[in-house]
């Protein structure tokens, strides 16, 4: 088992290599649909696992807190350059550990607790860090929620702007978690503008097709711009901020010291190796087939008589809404699974059914289309999701599906799988 790297792990804790195995076995043999998911290549994998984990490097290349970190700044300053070109920003800091984290940084560097930030709804697309109470965000900071347009189900501009005319913000968060559609990040600084907010963009979902230009790009609009890499950008997990020369400093200040400790340098290098990566022009390819592949499986789906949320999809996911068949996301989460398809319950704008129910599932394209599925595949796994769908309590038919799965699995095996 190549990807799982047991062999070393076996020899000292058997029970570890062991769960390892199993762990590369299902996603070998499943079909990953989880849109915040991606399958990250042997380079990065093996980056993650090197031995830069060993070394403390408080600081910043040039301004390190300990000795030996020679190899240290040069990984970084590399991880730093390739960020700012992938992304045509003036400034990267790449010590993030998570998405999470970037956002903490962000909101600290910009705002004063209590102070008050616009950012999108969680049950119409929003992550928990744009305001959850449940998240430090919610409970440091005062949140105006902003949501989609009932009809359209998209992005409702004049009413964005009419919510921040209202309630003045310091800062506008624009980004999603479950949303569909294009951003339109030049009109959301527009509308910061106008009230003199600052806007910040966390691109942590549609990072991957905005590298690859496939996506209108955050930057120059944004002065401030949030991440992950390890969602459409297949890296590692890790998290990373762009911005403006002009808070350079201040950003870099809010992740360490303020909010974090030693950076993940294991992990820096992966990113940097990630960013590489992304500037290659198989990687534009890969991010074409991804936004292909979601928009056929949208209306294949569609087609089956299932409602697309906001009628379609610009990205690499999709939200399905099952109430016209009376079952829920968690009901079709879990036949999914028992069939071999991976998906998540979310929630959909307007949603009767509390966030751990659903009306409705997301459905992503990234970890498949890494795996070389394409536009026949996904006609079949849209007619396999609609049968499950059509018969959830049926057993035999999820088993029977399973199969299917496992067979199809077989035939695109994830890269660096032995
Ligand atoms: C995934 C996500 C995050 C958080 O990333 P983690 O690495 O899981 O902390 C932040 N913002 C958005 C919009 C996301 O989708």
């Amino acid at each position: 088992m190549e990807r799982g790297r047991t062999s070393f792990i076996a020899q000292s804790d058997a029970e570890v290599a062991r769960i390892l195995e199993l762990e590369a076995e299902r996603q070998a043999s499943t079909i990953n649909l989880i849109a915040s998911e991606n399958h990250a290549s042997r380079a990065v994998l093996d980056a993650q696992g090197c031995l830069m984990t060993d070394k403390y490097a408080e600081g910043y290349p040039g301004h390190r807190y300990y000795g030996g970190c020679t190899y240290m700044d040069r990984v970084e300053n590399l991880a730093i350059d390739r960020a700012r070109k992938l992304f045509k920003a003036e400034h990267a800091n790449v010590q993030a550990h998570s998405g999470t984290q970037a956002n903490m940084a962000a909101y600290s560097a910009l705002l004063e607790h209590g102070d008050l930030i616009m950012g999108m709804r969680l049950s119409h697309g929003g992550h928990l860090t744009h305001g959850s109470g449940v998240n430090f965000s919610g409970k440091w900071y005062r949140f105006i929620p902003y949501g989609v347009n009932p009809k359209t189900e998209m992005l409702d501009y004049d009413e964005i702007e009419r919510l921040a005319l209202e309630h003045r913000p310091r800062l506008i968060v624009a980004g999603a978690s479950a949303y569909p559609r294009i951003i339109d990040f030049a009109r959301f600084r527009y509308i910061a503008d106008k009230v003199s907010a600052r806007l910040l963009a966390d691109i942590a979902h549609i990072a991957g097709i905005v590298a690859a230009g496939l996506h209108p790009p955050p930057v120059p609009h944004a002065q401030v711009v949030t991440s992950t890499t390890q969602k459409t950008l297949r890296g590692p997990r890790g998290g990373f901020v762009l911005c403006d020369k002009e808070l350079a400093s201040v950003i870099d200040a809010a992740v360490f010291p303020e909010t974090q400790g030693g950076p993940l340098m294991h992990a820096i290098a992966a990113k940097a190796v990630c960013f590489f990566e992304a500037m290659q022009p198989e990687f534009v390819d890969y991010q074409k087939s991804v936004l292909e592949n979601a928009s056929i499986l949208a209306s294949e789906l569609q087609a089956r008589g299932l409602r697309i949320v906001s009628g379609g999809t610009d990205s690499h996911l999709v939200l399905v809404d099952l109430s016209p068949f009376e079952i829920s996301g968690k009901e079709i989460e879990e036949a999914l699974e028992a069939a071999g398809i991976l998906v998540n319950r979310n929630s959909i704008p307007f949603d009767p059914k509390p966030p751990q129910i659903t009306s409705g599932i997301r459905v992503g394209t990234p970890a498949a289309t890494t795996r070389g599925f394409g536009i026949e595949e996904m006609k079949r796994i849209a007619s396999l999701i609609f049968r499950v769908i059509s018969s959830p309590c049926d057993e035999h038919l999820q088993e029977q599906t399973r199969e299917e799965v496992k067979e199809m699995c077989q035939r695109f095996p994830i890269p660096g799988i032995a």
